[in-house]
């Protein structure tokens, strides 16, 4: 099987509450895929955390980077509306040691999670302008490694609904997001997921990956945002090519919440 990718950083078990997939069988469809290291990143939303669940993510990711030696499973969590409630953040990561914290906004301030919303062209600029305002908060509060999904919203907005947004009034602020990750010296991730649902575009899209390496960026890091082992790697070779085509020649793996640079093939 040709090696589609060497690292996969953004991946559910049945720790997370939209899986059912046990992390050994996550763990074996990798390695059977040739990848070298993967991140389970289990939902960590701090408004509904469980912390059971987590520290399980993490002893079974520790368990289970002994069982190949050519597949490193990386300590990760996907840390969900940090600043919606930072005692919660700080216990969350106080909970354990983690190789990778992964930061993510599914629900903006008030709101149900996209998921769950159907705006029209003017609700949605409307939630466009709050969801990138808070994102903004995030990349300057800086308590993670890399920023997921940054166009999220447009996956359901445009991908599943339909629903057509001009970008062009949002784009200083995520220039200022993008420039803000940069001087921090944080990560942007590349993710996948949107290649199998309806919108068939990556989150986010190469010009945004473009502006990053313009405004500084030196790290992405490439996440299938797989559930269920069959999503591992999709989509990937879209993600690294649009990576190349940005200008970036390798992603960034976490060890110990710090960068380690993965060349691309
Ligand atoms: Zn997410
Ligand atoms: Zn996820």
């Amino acid at each position: 099987m040709r090696k589609i990718t060497r690292c996969d950083c953004h991946l559910h078990t049945d720790n997370s509450f939209d899986s059912d997939t046990p992390a050994e069988h996550q763990v074996d469809r990798a390695h059977e895929l040739g990848i070298e290291y993967i991140a389970i990143t289990d939902h960590c939303d701090v408004l509904e955390w469980s912390r059971e669940d987590i520290a399980r993510s993490n002893a079974q990711a520790v368990e289970l980077d002994r069982k190949y030696d050519d597949l490193t499973v990386l300590r990760g969590i996907e840390l969900g509306e940090p600043l919606q409630d930072l005692d919660e953040t700080a216990k969350a990561l106080g909970l354990c040691e983690y190789d990778f914290v992964l930061c993510s906004l599914h629900n903006i301030r008030g709101e149900e999670d996209f998921y769950y919303l159907h705006p029209t062209e003017k609700q949605a600029q409307n939630l466009l302008t709050r969801y990138f305002d808070e994102l903004l908060e995030m990349v300057r509060w800086n308590g993670f490694d890399s920023l997921a999904h940054m166009t999220y919203p447009l996956r359901y907005i445009t991908g599943r609904d339909g629903v057509e947004v001009d970008m062009s009034p949002h784009m200083p602020k995520i220039q200022e997001i993008l420039a803000t990750l940069a001087a921090n010296d944080k990560a942007l991730e590349i993710n996948t997921s949107g290649m199998r649902s309806e919108g068939g575009f990556l989150m986010p899209t190469i010009e945004y990956l473009k502006l990053f390496r313009r405004l500084g960026g030196r790290y992405i890091t490439l996440g299938s945002d797989a559930h269920v082992p069959e999503h591992i790697s999709v989509g990937m070779a879209d993600g690294i090519a649009a990576a190349k085509e940005a200008g970036f020649d390798s992603a960034a793996v976490f060890v110990n919440r710090r960068p380690v640079q993965i060349q691309f093939e």
